[in-house]
């Protein structure tokens, strides 16, 4: 709180304001509109059926450990996500979004802004260090609400009212988003990985810590019980000073989220193919290339000719264009179309161009010449004769392991496969790289199979989405004043 003057009186007010908007209202809002309980109980027609093909969230292992309570009409499963943006474009100042998704929903509609819902905005200017806790609490005693089951306003079903069960399955945000929400240390504690307990060596005089060594078998996995006591103990602590040193022996934090008693946070909390594999290792490989000169200034421009020459289809997605500046400002999206673009291409091509040209509604506008077109002009080698061979050989296999785990539907061979890549990739990259290159993402490269395995296809937990939704409320109008309150005045 602060003193601040009215008049002649001083009053306390509080120093920031946490806006929160109830999860049980928005649902009553998303049920206002026809056809919202309609569409959050097909996904029975949606899912596969198959154990071995996954074509949304609900072909995953957690859909199906969850398939006693999604059975039963109104039961709903949630996605977290909780992401900063910048209000202003000159300062520093950071926002925090809680983002939650109705994972029920078709994948059509789930992440149409529309559909989101905005559960609560966390105040800058800074983002908090370790844990959000306090930002989490309201969120969870409405959870622990919703579990036990209420009646919401339905206009569109006969009694006008409906009942509803909600469970919050799984968490999808960048790494320190995560490791806020959940209670894990960073990537420079010792145990420094959220999915298993393998140690990290801490640096000496100053190199970097060293994340490499890709011999899987060898990490102890995290276990929810484990974790669970842990994180009391440290809640339990009768002194700051007891805390943080039970923290610190136990490499984690106590989150509002073990307050759930359904929630696994060791296996709930995603790893985000998008931050993980494009905004992570590709951007890392190329400012390593761009760094030691083995691309300079006249590959960029070789490499943006090639690409500038291709006519593309204006509804296939934005191309790379910023290439001749040395890939810099290249977003999220732009990362994913220059790693896996043309292996799509020629997957659609090569192997089963008409079951992904009829099944997947989203692609049903690209017909056959503009793959063709695709394929043929904007080449899959454009790398080729740019970088030394081991180079182009470890990238071509990061490429064919991000075209696999990234297909809009996928089965247990292919996760396999593109599993087996990705640590044939990691390896590669610390054969030519050394050790100490090796980051915190190519180690939750080894982590992204369980993930699939879990939620199904990436994009039924990636978060293009809420960067999506972030890019939307960076450009509201607002002034200088608590941008926050501004933003929640104009959201509802
Ligand atoms: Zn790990």
């Amino acid at each position: 709180m602060k003193t601040v003057k009215i008049g002649t009186t001083y009053k306390l007010v509080p120093k920031k304001l946490y806006l929160y908007n109830s999860i049980k209202a928005s649902i009553e809002q998303l049920a206002s509109r026809p056809g919202f309980f309609q569409s959050c109980e097909s996904w029975c027609e949606l899912s596969s059926g198959d154990l071995n093909f996954r074509t949304d969230v609900y072909d995953g292992r957690l859909w199906r450990d969850w398939k006693d309570f999604v059975h039963i009409p109104g039961n709903l499963l949630l996605m977290l996500n909780i992401d900063w943006f910048r209000p202003y474009k000159h300062t520093a100042y950071s926002v925090g979004v809680l983002y939650v998704v109705v994972q029920n929903l078709p994948r059509t509609l789930r992440f149409k802004p529309e559909n989101i819902i905005i559960v609560g905005t966390i105040p800058g200017p800074h983002e908090p260090k370790l844990t959000i806790n306090t930002f989490l609490k309201p969120m969870i005693d409405e959870l622990i609400e919703l579990w036990k089951g209420t009646q919401i306003k339905a206009p569109n079903s006969t009694l006008g009212v409906r009942s509803v069960r909600v469970a919050l399955a799984c968490i999808s945000s960048d790494i320190p988003a995560t490791r806020k929400i959940c209670g894990f240390y960073g990537f420079k504690a010792r145990h420094g990985c959220s999915k298993c307990m393998k140690a990290f060596p801490t640096s000496v005089f100053s190199e970097a810590t060293d994340y490499g060594g890709f011999d899987r078998e060898m990490w102890p996995l995290r276990d929810m019980k484990t974790h669970y006591e842990n994180a009391l103990l440290a809640k339990n602590a009768v002194t700051k000073t007891a805390r943080t040193a039970i923290e610190s022996k136990v490499g984690l934090r106590y989150s509002e989220l073990l307050r759930l008693p359904y929630f696994n946070i060791v296996r709930c909390h995603m790893i985000d193919p998008m931050h993980n594999l494009f905004l992570g290792t590709a951007k890392h490989v190329t400012t390593l290339w761009k760094g030691s000169g083995i691309m300079c200034e006249s590959d960029f421009i070789k490499i943006q000719e090639k690409i500038d020459s291709v006519l593309v289809p204006a509804r296939i997605g934005r191309l790379p264009g910023k290439i001749a500046s040395a890939f810099s400002g290249f977003t999220a999206e732009q990362w994913m179309l220059w790693v896996i673009v043309e292996q799509w291409m020629l997957w659609v091509i090569v192997e089963q161009w008409m079951l992904w040209v009829i099944v997947e509604q989203w692609m049903l506008w690209v017909i056959l010449e503009q793959w063709m077109l695709w394929v043929t002009v904007y080449s899959p080698f454009v790398l080729k004769n740019i970088l030394p061979s081991e180079h182009y050989d470890m990238w071509c296999v990061f490429s064919r392991s991000c075209s696999l785990f990234c297909r809009p539907f996928i089965n247990n061979e292919e996760i396999v496969k593109a599993d087996e890549l990705i640590i044939q990739f990691c390896k590669m990259f610390e054969d030519i790289f050394g050790r100490h290159a090796v980051t915190p993402n190519m180690h939750l490269h080894a982590h992204l199979r369980e993930c699939i395995q879990d939620l199904g296809p990436v994009f039924s937990f990636w978060c293009f989405s809420f960067e999506r939704y972030n890019g939307i409320l960076e450009s509201f109008q607002k002034n200088w004043h608590a941008p926050e309150v501004q933003l929640w005045k104009s959201l509802f």
